[in-house]
């Protein structure tokens, strides 16, 4: 959600700023805006909807310059609408400033503005930013910036221009990412990686708490007081390939074929066969430690949510330990009971979602030992928590996430086969664990080698306006991020049920236009969840059975509209992961068939880092 990028040097600054936030529109926007400096003039543009209706802007009002900053906006404060849009300036116009965040008290900040006869134009919390900047009679930029910051609380990442100052960007963060760009004689600002890595790869991280200006030349940092902090440009090892779809229709297709590698990179170097368990150096807990914990406890949101809910079930199974997963969007709300023998695992691809950071910092408050499940490296949540395991599933863009999840799920299975083997988990099954986490990422390029079949499947599934997706104990969270994701980006109604619930109240809705997508791998639960699939197609309700080839559907009334995806086998505890692509493509072409834009799926957005 939200994008801040900035640009100083010797090009113009605004094509190389809508091209920055067009890096970033994955994350999700409202409206979008510039603000560029010139000759001691500000000059501001702002559009509602697409980025492309700021570029056609620019293109009929250009805006001419070599400092400017740009934003994403994902409304907070206000509606969406072209006043609310950022850049926001002051009642002069010296200063404009873009902002993700939330300003906690601007409506009193705002009152006392309007009782100083202040015009407030927006309905944002940011524009009170741009006026006490406006309004301090500061010497610096910099003291201005700050005595401004001095008045707010709240979050925030910064970037301001002023006319008056027109060698220079300062920027400052508390709890929204700045990165600032090392370039040839000029400097970015981004909020995002996406958009700095066309440009250069030498790249600060600002802490929480710090300013940083920048000049064509370099950049300082600071604190609050304007003490300086030593900070160094280092060489991030990114690919800037990895930020394009290439030859994909869709960042989502990319990252689904990439999964075979990226499931492979979260295993590599964790993987003991001798001993039948898993090294993670991140977790930062011993044996003994390891051996401590009574209960786990998994949050996450959304995909992040469901993957925990598999994730939780892996533990129960193989460590025999108590484990539930819960919305961390819920979590704190509820006054939770924090044990110190509880071990709380907080999973992200982003590491920013904010619903999940606060939950992560209600725990530590209350003495709780967290540890993360997260693919960004050194983001807020991976800071945040005591220890984790990073899932070096590579940059993900798409909305829908695919390969992140996948990795969520094999770091799941490491957690698990490395507390089951402090338990009661035996060796022969700890090695037989390996060998399946060692087949997986084979396994997975197999399942996406059926997108052909999937996709013809998905384009009848697409064609219902309703469906349900369903699956029992492994299955069933399965089941859950299956319809999650399908209705994200098909804008169909999916809804997860048990199928051992199917009967007990949604088997009044099937008929021959509500297809079920039934999840029965070769298990312990194939009768029973067979025999729901029979009680569905005796209704006339079509079927799309993710299944394995062993196991035997019996005669299913209506054959015709009964379809089976048989799946290659891994260990019945990691079958989830195979599943869970099959569904992915399933979505992705019941998407496609009707159209949709894929990545940028309509209401969301990526990382969602506002309450
Ligand atoms: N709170 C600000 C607003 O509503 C910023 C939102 C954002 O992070 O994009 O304008």
């Amino acid at each position: 959600m939200c994008g801040i990028v900035g640009y100083l040097g010797a090009r113009e600054a605004a094509p190389l700023i809508v091209e920055g936030l067009r890096r970033l529109e994955y994350r999700g926007y409202d409206s979008s805006g510039v603000a560029v400096l010139k000759d001691g003039q500000i000059q501001v543009r702002r559009e509602v909807g697409k980025l492309s209706g700021l570029a056609q802007m620019l293109t009929q009002e250009p805006v001419a310059g070599h400092v400017g900053i740009g934003h994403t906006r994902w409304a907070t404060h206000g509606p969406a609408n072209d006043v609310n849009a950022h850049p926001h300036t002051d009642s002069k116009g010296d200063v404009a400033v873009v902002h993700n965040g939330i300003i906690d008290n601007a409506a009193r900040l705002r009152a006392r503005l309007t009782e100083d006869g202040v015009d407030l134009v927006s309905d944002t919390d940011t524009e009170v930013l741009a006026h006490l900047i406006g309004r301090s009679e500061a010497d610096t930029l910099e003291e201005k910036v700050s005595e401004a910051l001095a008045q707010v609380e709240g979050t925030y990442g910064l970037a301001v221009v002023h006319a008056a100052y027109p060698d220079r960007i300062v920027v400052a963060r508390n709890g929204s990412p700045l990165i600032i760009g090392v370039g040839d004689h000029e400097m970015h600002v981004a909020s995002d990686l996406a958009a700095l890595v066309r440009y250069t790869t030498t790249v600060a991280h600002l802490d929480d708490g710090e300013l940083a200006t920048l000049t064509a030349d370099g950049f300082t940092t600071y604190r609050h007081d304007l003490s300086t902090v030593a900070r160094a440009a280092t060489e991030v090892d990114v690919d800037p390939a990895a930020y394009d779809a290439g030859e994909h229709d869709s960042y989502m297709h990319k990252e689904m074929l990439e999964q075979p590698e990226a499931a492979a990179r979260v295993l590599r170097g964790r993987l003991d066969q001798r001993f039948g368990t898993s090294h993670l150096g991140g977790l930062d807990l011993d044996a003994r430690e390891l051996r401590a914990i009574r209960r786990v406890k998994v949050l996450g949101c959304g995909s992040a949510y469901y993957v925990g809910e598999m994730g939780a079930a892996l533990i129960e199974e193989l460590a025999r330990i108590p484990a539930s997963a819960e919305a961390a969007s819920e979590f704190r709300y509820r006054n939770p009971i924090v044990e110190p023998d509880t071990l709380y695992v907080a999973v992200s691809q982003s590491g920013e979602t904010v619903d999940t950071l606060l939950a992560v910092q209600e725990i530590k408050r209350k003495g709780g030992r967290v540890v993360g499940l997260v693919n960004v490296v050194g983001s807020a949540i991976a800071r945040e928590c005591d220890g984790g395991i990073y899932l070096h599933a590579g940059p993900e863009v798409a909305v829908a996430s695919t390969k992140a999840l996948t990795n969520m799920f094999l770091g799941f299975a490491l957690l698990a086969l490395q507390l089951g083997r402090v338990r009661d988990l035996s060796i022969a099954d700890g090695r037989r664990l390996v060998a399946g986490l060692q087949r997986l990422p084979d396994q997975i390029a197999e399942v996406l080698d059926r997108e052909p079949e999937l996709a013809e499947l998905a384009g009848r599934l697409a064609e219902a306006q309703s469906l349900f997706f369903v699956g029992r104990v492994r299955g069933y969270p399965v089941a859950r991020e299956g319809a999650q994701k399908f209705k994200e980006i098909s804008y169909r109604h999916a809804e997860a049920y048990q199928t051992s619930e199917l009967k007990h109240g949604p088997l009044a809705l099937i008929d021959e236009s509500v297809p079920t997508v039934s999840v029965v791998p070769d298990d312990e639960l194939t009768e029973r969840n067979v025999a729901a699939l029979h009680e569905v197609a005796a209704r006339g309700g079509p079927l799309v059975v993710v299944t394995h080839a062993t196991v035997d559907l019996g005669d299913l009334p209506g054959q015709a509209s009964v379809h089976r995806v048989d799946l290659p086998r891994n260990e019945r505890e990691l079958d989830p992961a195979l599943m869970v692509v099959a569904l992915q493509l399933l979505s992705y072409h019941a998407a496609k068939s009707l159209g949709h834009d894929i990545d940028k799926p309509r209401n969301l957005a990526k990382s969602v880092t506002v309450e």
